[in-house]
C-alpha cells in the first residue's frame, strides 16, 4: 500500500500568527458522486476523546458522513469506517489513543476492507504521525483539525486509491460555515463561537493543534442558536478555547458580552460558555451574566495556581491577586454563582510553598468543583524544555493534598445543597439505573430522580434529598 503525504504537520509553522487570513465560506457540502455509491450500506463509528471542541467536531463529521450516506454503529466491530477524533492535551490521553490503535489492528486484520482513520489534535504533532506511519500500518488517513470540512473528498480518496493518506495541514486556510452537523444531543447543544487560541500558556499544546484565535461571524452564531431554539433545544453552550476572547479579531467593537447577550434574547431557556481565561474576562460580561437569568450562574475559570511566580513561569497573565479580585467581583453581582476550576500540580520546579499557596487559593476561593492534573510535558512547548527537580513521588502526594482541599470544598457546596429546591433540566435516565432520570441543576449539578420518562427534556423542579458529594438525589416537586 503506498503512502501519500499531501501535508505533514508543523508546530513552528502552527506557532507562528503571521500571515494568516482564514477564508469564511458558505458553501452546500458536495458529496464526491463515487464515494456515495461507495457508502451505501457502510457503517461509520467515531471515539472521541478531550474536550467539547472535540465532540462538536464529532458532531460535524457524523453530518458529514450522513450526508454521504454513511450510517452510524454503537460498536467499532461493526463498523466499516472507524475515526479515532483524538487530543493532546496531556500525555495519557495519547496514551489511550495508541492503546485503541492497537486494538484496531485486531479488527482490520480480520476485516480487510475496514478503513481505520485518526483526526484530531494529536495527529497535529509530526512525532506522533510519524510514529504512526513507521509502527502502525493499519492507519489508513490521518487529518487535522483545519481539514475537518474535507473529510468526504479525503475519504473518497482513500477509499478510490487504497493508497494511505496523510494531510495534515498546520494553519487553517478555509472555514465553511455550512457544515451539517449530526448533534449528539437532542435537548442540549454546542455552538462554535470561536476557534483556537492566542494566549500560548508554556504548558499548552493547543495554540499549535487548534491554531489562531478566529471568531466566527456574529451573524452566523446567531442563525444556529436561533435555529436551536426553533427546534425545541433548552440549553446552549458557547464554545472556544478562550471564549472571552472571542470578537477581539474582529476591531468592531463586537465582543463577548455583546454575544452572550445577544444569545441570550434568542430567547433560550439555559445558555452556558466555556471556556474562560480570567484575564479576559470583563466587567462587562459581569454585568451581562448577572442581568439575564437564562444566564446560568455557574463559570469555569481555570486558575491552574495559587501562586503568582508559579502563574509567570506558566503565562496565564494574571496573578493571585488579580484572580481572587475577579471572584470577588463576580460574587459581588452574583452572591450564589457556582465556579470551578482547573488546576496543575508539579509544574517544573514548584516549591511546597508555592504549592501551598495553591491549597490556600482552593480554600480561599471555594470552589464547587476542580479537575485536578498532574503536569505532563508536551512537545514543542516551551515548558517541555524547562529544567524539572520536582520528584515525581512528590507530585503525586502533593496531588493527594489537593484532592482532599478540592473535597473540602466541593463538600461544603453540596451539603449546602440539601434540603433546597432546584430547577433541573432532564437529561434521560441515569447511567447506572434505567429507571430513575436524571438532569442538572442551574449550577451544574447532577441530580437522579424518579418520574416519568415524558419530562425528558423539560426543565422541572426537584427537591435536593441526598448528596452524593458530586451528584445528588431528588425528588420531583409536583406543583
Ligand atoms: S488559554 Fe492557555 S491553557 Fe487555554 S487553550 Fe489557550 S494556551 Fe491553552
Amino acid at each position: 500500500m503506498a503512502i501519500i503525504i499531501k501535508e505533514m504537520p508543523d508546530l513552528s509553522k502552527a506557532r507562528s500568527r503571521l500571515h494568516q487570513s482564514v477564508t469564511i465560506v458558505h458553501d452546500e457540502i458536495a458529496v464526491p458522486e463515487r464515494l456515495k455509491a461507495m457508502a451505501l450500506g457502510k457503517t461509520y463509528f467515531i471515539r472521541t476523546y478531550g474536550c467539547q471542541a472535540n465532540v462538536r467536531d464529532e458532531e460535524t463529521m457524523r453530518g458529514l458522513l450522513e450526508e454521504a450516506g454513511f450510517s452510524s454503529v454503537d460498536k467499532e466491530q461493526d463498523a466499516d469506517l472507524i475515526i479515532l477524533n483524538t487530543c493532546a492535551v496531556r500525555e495519557n490521553a495519547e496514551d489511550k489513543v495508541f492503546g485503541e490503535i492497537g486494538v484496531l489492528k485486531g479488527i482490520k486484520s480480520t476485516k480487510k476492507d475496514i478503513v481505520i482513520a485518526i483526526g484530531g489534535c494529536m495527529v497535529q504533532q509530526a512525532h506522533i504521525v510519524s510514529t504512526i506511519i513507521d509502527k502502525h500500518r493499519h492507519v489508513d488517513l490521518m487529518f487535522g483539525t483545519h481539514n475537518i470540512h474535507q473529510l468526504l473528498d479525503m475519504l473518497d480518496e482513500v477509499y478510490v486509491s487504497r493508497n494511505r493518506l496523510i494531510d495534515v495541514p498546520s494553519i487553517p486556510v478555509s472555514s465553511n460555515e455550512t457544515m451539517p452537523a449530526k448533534r449528539l444531543h437532542r435537548y442540549k447543544a454546542f455552538v462554535n463561537i470561536m476557534y483556537g487560541c492566542d494566549k500560548f500558556c508554556t504548558y499548552c499544546i493547543v495554540p499549535y493543534t487548534r491554531g489562531r484565535e478566529r471568531s466566527r461571524p456574529k451573524e452566523d452564531i446567531l442563525a444556529e442558536c436561533r435555529q436551536l431554539v426553533a427546534t425545541g433545544y433548552q440549553e446552549i453552550t458557547l464554545l472556544g478555547q478562550n471564549v472571552n476572547a472571542y470578537g477581539k479579531d474582529q476591531h468592531d467593537g463586537y465582543n463577548f458580552a455583546s454575544l452572550l447577550k445577544d444569545v441570550a434574547l434568542t430567547g433560550i431557556p439555559r445558555l452556558r460558555f466555556t471556556t474562560s481565561h480570567p484575564w479576559d474576562f470583563s466587567a462587562s460580561m459581569i454585568e451581562v451574566i448577572s442581568a439575564y437569568p437564562n444566564i446560568m450562574k455557574a463559570i469555569h475559570l481555570p486558575v491552574q495556581s495559587g501562586n503568582s511566580a508559579m502563574l509567570r513561569l506558566m503565562g496565564r497573565r494574571y496573578t493571585r491577586e488579580s484572580y481572587v479580585a475577579l471572584v470577588e467581583q463576580m460574587r459581588a453581582k452574583m452572591p450564589d454563582i457556582a465556579l470551578t476550576t482547573d488546576i496543575i500540580v508539579g509544574f517544573p520546579n514548584e516549591t511546597d510553598a508555592q504549592f501551598n499557596d495553591t491549597l490556600t487559593l482552593v480554600e480561599q476561593v471555594g470552589y464547587d468543583g476542580c479537575f485536578t492534573f498532574i503536569y505532563s510535558p508536551r512537545q514543542g512547548t516551551p515548558a517541555s524544555r524547562m529544567k524539572d527537580d520536582v520528584l515525581t513521588s512528590v507530585k503525586h502526594e502533593r496531588f493527594d493534598r489537593l484532592l482532599i482541599a478540592v473535597e473540602a470544598s466541593a463538600r461544603h457546596h453540596a451539603d449546602a445543597l440539601v434540603g433546597t429546591t432546584q430547577l433541573v433540566l432532564v437529561d434521560g435516565y441515569s447511567k447506572r439505573n434505567k429507571r430513575v432520570l436524571s438532569g442538572y441543576t442551574e449550577g451544574n449539578k447532577l441530580v437522579h430522580f424518579s418520574g416519568s420518562s415524558a419530562l425528558i427534556g423539560a426543565i422541572v423542579k426537584v427537591k435536593i434529598v441526598e448528596s452524593h458529594l458530586y451528584s445528588f438525589k431528588g425528588e420531583l416537586i409536583n406543583d
